[in-house]
């Protein structure tokens, strides 16, 4: 496809209406206690216009965008695998018969979603999840439902909040592929408009309901630079080169232990990143006995109990934990899916209340064991 066109920001209530005529319930970002995250976007009034924020680790701040852009927060604490894959999902009922127990299937709604305002690390994500959910035999089926009938609206990235670090992971801050239309945001007061570029024939159709203008040279040169820009402020964060082999060879590597001195093993990393996945099982009956339902519900491996097997924990140690959260990442994910488990979005980071950067940590490891790459000092922040 790649056609582009230009729209102006009064076209986006007439898109949202057309993809509600198509039967989507929107997503996209909104202003919610004090953080822009991810709820139906009933109209485009909704969008958070003129707010910005401004992230480090530990700390995220809504601030005023300097121009008008509706997109101008960076992801939050919300991603999208909250709509692909619920944190808290009914799987059976068992019913107290008189012949024992009676087995019912939860139903499971498969809901039309359109995600408007999809980054580029975030477009990642979703691939990186559809590996473990969608592309495998036995896929999990409401994922699957879920994605089948995903329509996507992405974002590229034209600034980057001091925790992205995408480009080291070739994630963003260029929307390439996964996207039924990609929108580029040039606020502007008087004229404010997106650069539309269209990925699919449902893209191209929805784009034929709006008022659209050609696009101009100096708009591309604009995006051109903007992205550009977006690349150099990310620069450096993080060297993945040979970082599986440096991680695989590090495993008594004493930052771990270092790190593990400042971890609450709260989980806050593993909730907020778009590309954890893990669940467990959560049962309840009624008082009477007659009736029980299981869940399933999202875990972490930060959680002791996670790395239970058969008499005994796996990773006992926080610092195990720590450890098995990057190596998985950075490394063992490469091994399982052909790509890392990390797209650079920096939710971990900010969402962090020891402040550890992930970025850091893996740069401080590097210096400490003399292999080439990012130096960065601390892999924690201390003081917010
Ligand atoms: S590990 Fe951190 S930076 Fe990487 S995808 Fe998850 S939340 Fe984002
Ligand atoms: S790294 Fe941070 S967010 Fe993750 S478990 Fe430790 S303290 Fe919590």
């Amino acid at each position: 496809m790649d056609e582009t066109y230009t729209i102006r920001i009064d076209e986006f209530q007439k898109l949202i209406e057309g993809l509600h005529r198509r039967g989507y319930q929107c997503i996209g970002p909104v202003l919610r206690q004090g953080v822009v995250t991810y709820d139906e976007l009933a109209t485009s009034e909704l969008l958070p216009l003129g707010i910005a924020d401004r992230q480090s680790p530990g700390c995220y701040r809504l601030e005023k965008a300097p121009l008008p852009a509706v997109f101008g927060a960076h992801p939050g604490p919300v991603s999208w695998k909250t709509f692909l894959w619920p944190d808290f999902v009914p799987i059976f009922d068992a019913l107290l018969t008189a012949d024992g127990f009676e087995i019912r299937s939860a139903a499971v709604p498969f809901e039309k979603y359109a995600f408007i305002g999809v980054r580029p690390c975030d477009l990642h994500a979703i691939e990186t999840l559809d590996l473990v959910f969608h592309k495998k035999p036995g896929s999990a089926i409401d994922y699957t439902g879920r994605r089948k009938t995903l329509l996507v609206v992405a974002i590229n990235c034209t600034s980057a909040a001091d925790t992205c670090f995408c480009e080291a992971m070739g994630t963003g801050p260029e929307a390439l592929s996964g996207y039924d239309l990609c929108l580029t945001e040039l606020p502007d007061p008087v004229d404010h408009r997106f650069l539309t570029t269209v990925g699919s024939a449902e893209g191209l159709n929805l784009v034929g309901e709006l008022k659209t203008e050609s696009v101009t040279l100096s708009d591309l040169q604009k995006v051109r630079g903007l992205l550009s820009d977006t690349v150099k402020k990310m620069a450096g964060k993080l060297d993945i080169a040979d970082l599986k082999d440096l991680l695989y060879g590090l495993l008594d590597h004493p930052h771990w232990s270092e790190i593990a001195e400042h971890c609450l093993a709260c989980g806050n990393c593993t909730m907020v990143c778009p590309t954890c996945f893990c669940t467990t099982v959560a049962d309840t009956t009624d008082l009477a006995g007659r009736q029980a339902k299981r869940y399933r519900r999202w875990d972490s491996c930060f959680n002791l109990s996670f790395s239970y097997l058969h008499g005994g924990y796996v990773r006992s140690s926080i610092a195990a934990r720590y450890r098995h959260f990057v190596i998985h990442k950075l490394a063992t994910w490469v091994d399982q899916f052909g790509r890392p488990g990390c797209v650079g979005c920096g939710r971990c980071i900010t969402w962090c209340p020891a402040g550890i950067d992930i970025t850091a940590v893996v740069g401080t490891i590097r210096q400490m064991s003399g292999a080439s790459g990012t130096k960065k000092e601390h892999g924690y922040v201390l003081d917010q």
